[in-house]
């Protein structure tokens, strides 16, 4: 019989406090969806399912008339299976790890090294910094997700600073005047923003911890006498507050964009770009490694130095933060979400009710593909029999192989799929 490069994948889920609870979380869902007899914990935290090869999460293989069990060990044995291309690009490994999340309580404020800073990082501090590699992030909202990402238009971080003295009393009154005085000079406001976020992450803890519940003390009474609190973005500080309280990361939500994500839509984390996850179900896509440098919603190590100096001090309306997908020009019910890294590429596949017969077209990179609605049996001639696909199915495509799908369900079908078009 031929060799075996299609098969159904049993993926690891992380259970991370943060994560929503039992079925209320797109993971338990998926995970019970992709296997009835699983057992979910009512009470316990479901954050992210992880698809891929990744040591601290490698999918097991589920079928036993192979003889590796994990997907790690199939492609150290087949490293063919990537696509040559691939496979010389990235060291013989698969160069993404494909995720959901869902998120209950915020994640922490967060950013990614390029792959030169990560190189000196690593090189510097390997207790931190446990690889060499990138890490660029791709989000796409399964429910309405909410985050933060990159610095907000100068205009309305000015706004804040006028209308929360306590933003002001952080950043002092030198910084936040040659914020002011920089407006219309792209150059000097990058510098001037850089020494505010700078100024407020450097603060003394005691003085932070009184302004910030000086602050929450104010909305809270504001909020009391049915005042609206929009102009200190009271009910977002208030949240974040009661996950993280007394943490400096509170007070980031005047410096960087609130965007939320419909379904559908993504957004692109390249390299320094500052974000956090509050809250909502995602799937996500990024480079191997595990490179994150923190600013505040997290009682991890915080580098203030290394983060200050690396970010992406580009203030942009969070509208902007909106990655383009586009339409595949070769199949209409693809969706590609193509970001301007190598690593990984991730498309959704909308079959409409109509159509039947499905071909997953072969592609020169692994992918992995994940159901998150519909029915269908997948047959592959690179498989050793159908594979029954429903919600939470995750498969293991090998490059240049191609699947064929028919569908059962009366509604059509949505999967994901990610891959890496070098
Ligand atoms: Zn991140």
């Amino acid at each position: 019989m031929e060799e075996v490069r299609v098969f159904p994948l049993t993926c690891a889920v992380q259970n991370y406090a943060w994560g929503k609870v039992g079925l209320d979380s797109e993971v338990a869902k998926l995970v019970v969806g992709g296997d009835p007899l699983a057992v979910i914990e009512g009470d316990k935290p479901y954050a992210e399912l992880w698809m891929g090869a990744h040591p601290k999460g490698d999918a097991q293989i589920k079928d036993n008339r192979i003889p590796q069990t994990t997907l790690g060990q199939w492609i150290a044995h087949y490293p063919g299976c990537l696509g040559s291309k691939v496979k010389d690009a990235f060291q013989g490994q698969l160069p993404f790890l494909f995720k959901v999340l869902s998120v209950n309580t915020a994640l922490s404020i967060q950013a990614h090294p390029n792959k030169e800073l990560a190189a000196t990082l690593h090189a510097q501090f390997p207790e931190h910094y446990p690889d060499n590699n990138h890490k660029p992030e791709m989000a796409i909202a399964l429910t309405r997700f909410q985050g933060l990402c990159g610095f907000r238009p100068v205009e309305e971080i000015l706004g804040f600073l006028q209308a929360v003295p306590e933003f002001h009393a952080l950043v002092g009154r030198d910084a936040a005047e040659e914020l002011r005085s920089s407006v219309g000079d792209e150059v000097r406001t990058s510098q001037a923003l850089k020494k505010c976020f700078s100024k407020m992450m450097s603060c003394e803890k005691k003085v932070f911890v009184d302004e910030l519940n000086e602050l929450v003390k104010r909305i809270t009474e504001e909020g009391a006498a049915g005042k609206d609190t929009s102009s200190s973005n009271g009910d977002l500080l208030l949240r974040l507050h009661s996950q993280y309280p007394g943490d400096i990361g509170c007070f980031s939500i005047y410096f960087l964009n609130y965007v939320v994500l419909e379904p559908g839509q993504a957004m692109f984390l390249g390299a320094n770009e500052p974000h956090a996850y509050i809250y909502g179900d995602c799937i996500e896509c990024m480079a191997c490694s595990d490179n994150t440098v923190r600013a505040g919603l997290t009682r991890k190590y915080i580098d203030v130095n290394t983060l200050c100096e690396m970010l992406n001090y580009k203030p942009a309306s969070a509208s902007s933060k909106i990655f383009p997908c586009v339409q595949d020009p070769a199949d209409p019910c693809v969706t590609l979400y193509d970001p301007p890294v190598p690593d990984f590429t991730v498309m959704k596949i909308q079959v409409p009710a109509s159509v039947k017969d499905y071909t997953v077209a072969s592609v020169d990179s692994a992918s992995i593909l994940l159901v998150i609605e519909g029915d269908a049996t997948a047959a592959s001639a690179a498989a050793f029999s159908d594979v029954t696909m429903r919600r939470g199915s995750v498969l293991f495509v090998s490059a240049n192989e191609s699947v064929s799908l028919h569908v059962s369900s009366p509604s059509g079908m949505t999967l994901f799929r990610a891959c890496s078009l070098l």
